[in-house]
């Protein structure tokens, strides 16, 4: 019997192989087939860069996002590039609502996801005047403005093979949601598509709009700037108001950007820019007190903490002061805008010209603005669908150091060290030399003052903080008998406490220091895990002092004592809500310590002793130890960090402060 069973399984593990087998030639030979009828492969026109994610809306999986090359179906083919399959239903995406694609049409949709990076099927089911609701607060309703008195604008959208209804129901928002006397003009700028439908067809569309619509061609692709520069350069608007080519205008979202522009030459305002979905296309309305700034790579972040410097009044129409603009949505007086300097022309395809236009704003002057009566939505998309010539990360990084250099001083060594791609040899095959004579010639402001003034929140380095590495001081490394003996034998324990002395005790001795550490055998603290996802809580660990690549296990300590690193995020105490100790004994662990988003709060203070080298919560006075405990999840042994009663003895409590440079 037990024999019988042992050939049973063995035959059918067979038939099992075979079946599969067989369909695996059967998907061979149909694979083979269909690239020997296309002998066309348009991966290779249009590679498909690396994904990226520039804004932090929705760290969400996208569904229907297709991903592969060349498979059984999956081969593009020119004729899928330039179809356009618009065909709008009465009703769907009413409101903004979602648009629901049957399913007999979901091996399409899937399919055709990639060509713009969200799901043009939804797309091309709404008609180009859909209705949306009206999502300003009842205080942005209420306010009249005087059309008669206020400036006109041209609208300048710049597209590169943009989809069809998207572009189209950008066009018509703008015109059917703007004051016609407003409105000077349409210009749109075309960096060198080679979709079908973007010629004659487009031509032909915009030659019967209500509002006089220029199309402007550029025949070598150059990016953002260069074609939005073009399209300043004609427009007739005493101001411009640029827009994506994947935008709906919501009622009202005209008047208010004028009426600041007109009210503040200087300011440059973006609306507060809402959600189309990338899958759906349903419109989300978000928050009115957003404001903008970049991260350690200069990437954009929103933050929706609220402001020590906001310019927010108790009046809730008024424009909230923003570090940073996302880039693509705003409003600039047009003499203005030549006059700050328009654009780096020197940037390429994507990136870096936000950050760029940002500083140079506020450092000579300006002010950055987002109006939260004016809601425009913009299709957020997780990755690139166009091409990036010359690579993405050369160009971007080319982008990047160039904002650097012409505007951060002594910072733009800190994006150069620790931004991957760049180094500080960069520096010597980019020329600035050009914008650094305008920001002379415009008598512009420092960095630090824009940080100081402007960001005071900010989570970068400065000459008052410490910049480095936390290391876990195990009492057995050389490195932590050198660093424990210096600060033990430090004159004058009284002090040891007060921030400002122990940054400007380890600023002296920095070099000594960053000689002491083993990056082979030191332990430094770092988020437990590896891909921190941003916005959430992070349980703290110790890993090896080496892997530099993620740099959230370097650190910024503020002479207040919060504790920082990349992307706004501070190791935070948070009160158990049960006896931690006792957790600890029943090794089910759930920590107090925490990395979270900085707040101006007490949970994120903290104070070293340079006798003791304890890390304690600043209130609750705790000090940071390193715990072993089993994790509850995987029931896996890991190091832990939480904060317990101090103990001079124990040597879990023992921390270094390392110095990494960050400025030459
Ligand atoms: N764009 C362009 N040329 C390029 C890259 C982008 O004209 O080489 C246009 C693009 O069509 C869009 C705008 O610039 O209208 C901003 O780009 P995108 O929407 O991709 O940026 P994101 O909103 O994702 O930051
Ligand atoms: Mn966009």
């Amino acid at each position: 019997m037990g024999l019988r069973f042992q050939q049973l399984k063995k035959l059918w593990l067979l038939y099992l192989f075979l079946l599969f087998f067989a369909f695996f030639m059967f998907a061979l030979s149909i694979n083979l087939y269909v690239s020997s009828i296309q002998g066309y492969d348009p991966e290779a026109v249009h590679p498909k860069p690396q994904p990226h994610r520039r804004s932090l809306w929705h760290p969400r999986n996208i569904v229907a996002h297709y991903i592969g090359k060349g498979d059984i179906f999956g081969n593009m083919t020119a004729d899928d590039y330039n179809i356009n399959l618009f065909k709008p239903i009465d009703g769907e995406g009413a409101e903004g609502r979602p648009v629901v694609v049957p399913a007999r049409e979901s091996f399409r949709m899937q399919r055709f996801f990639r060509l713009n990076s969200f799901n043009i099927l939804a797309s091309d089911r709404i008609p180009l005047n859909r209705t949306l609701k009206d999502y300003r607060i009842g205080e942005c309703r209420d306010k009249k403005y005087v059309i008669t008195e206020m400036p006109t604008t041209t609208v300048i959208i710049v597209f590169h093979n943009e989809a069809w209804s998207v572009l189209l129901r950008t066009i018509t928002s703008v015109i059917n949601r703007s004051p016609r006397k407003l409105l000077k003009e349409i210009i749109l700028v075309d960096d060198a598509s080679d979709r079908t439908y973007l010629k004659k067809q487009l031509e032909a569309y915009i030659k019967v709009l209500t509002v006089p619509t220029l199309l402007l061609r550029i025949q070598k692709r150059g990016g953002l700037v260069p074609a939005r520069l073009l399209g300043a350069e004609h427009a007739k608007g005493d101001v411009l108001t640029f827009l994506d080519a994947h935008c709906e205008c919501t009622r009202g979202w005209l008047e208010p950007l004028l009426h600041r522009v007109k009210e503040s030459r200087t300011s440059v305002v973006a609306p507060v820019i809402d959600i189309i979905s990338d899958d759906n296309f349903s419109y989300t309305k978000t928050f009115e007190n957003h404001w903008g700034a970049f991260n350690w790579q200069l990437s954009f972040r929103w933050f929706g903490t609220k402001r020590r410097t906001a310019l927010r009044s108790a009046d809730p129409t008024q424009p909230i002061a923003s570090p940073a603009m996302a880039g693509g949505l705003f409003a600039i007086d047009k003499h203005y805008f030549f006059e700050v300097g328009a654009y780096d022309k020197e940037m390429r395809i994507w990136g870096g010209e936000n950050v760029e236009m940002s500083f140079r704003i506020w450092q000579c002057g300006g002010h950055v603005e987002i109006c939260p009566c004016s809601h425009v939505g913009h299709v957020f998309r997780s990755t690139t669908p166009y091409t990036f010539p010359g690579g993405m990360s050369e160009v971007l990084g080319n982008n990047l150091a160039r904002a650097a250099m012409t505007w951060m001083d002594d910072w733009q060594y800190f994006i150069l060290l620790y931004t991957s791609g760049l180094s500080l040899e960069t520096r010597s095959r980019i020329d600035v030399s050009e914008r650094l004579s305008l920001r002379e010639k415009l008598k512009c402001k420092p960095f630090s003052w824009y940080l100081e003034n402007i960001w005071p929140e900010h989570f970068f380095p400065a000459p008052d903080r410490f910049f480095g590495k936390i290391t876990w001081l195990d009492g057995q490394t050389e490195s932590a008998q050198t660093y424990t003996a210096h600060m033990r034998n430090l004159p004058g324990n009284r002090l040891t406490r007060d921030w400002s002395r122990v940054i400007n005790e380890i600023d002296s001795n920095a070099e000594k220091f960053m000689a002491t550490i083993d990056l082979d055998r030191d332990k430094c603290l770092r988020p437990m895990e590896k891909d921190v996802p941003r916005n959430s809580l992070q349980s703290v660990t110790v890993g090896d002092c080496n892997v530099h690549t993620k740099s959230m296990d370097m650190f910024v300590i503020t002479p207040k004592g919060q504790i920082m690193t990349n992307d706004n995020v501070c190791l935070t105490y948070s009160e158990p809500r049960l006896g931690i100790i006792q957790q600890l004994k029943s090794r089910n662990i759930t920590t107090n310590v925490q990395l979270t988003q900085c707040l101006d709060d007490p949970r994120q203070l903290w104070i070293y002793d340079m006798d003791t080298q304890h890390l304690s919560h600043r209130e609750s006075k705790l000090c940071l130890t390193l715990k072993a405990a089993k994790m509850p999840r995987t029931q896996k042994k890991e190091k832990i960090v939480v904060a317990i009663n101090c103990d001079s003895k124990d040597i879990t409590q023992k921390w270094g402060l390392i110095p990494l440079p960050w400025r030459v």
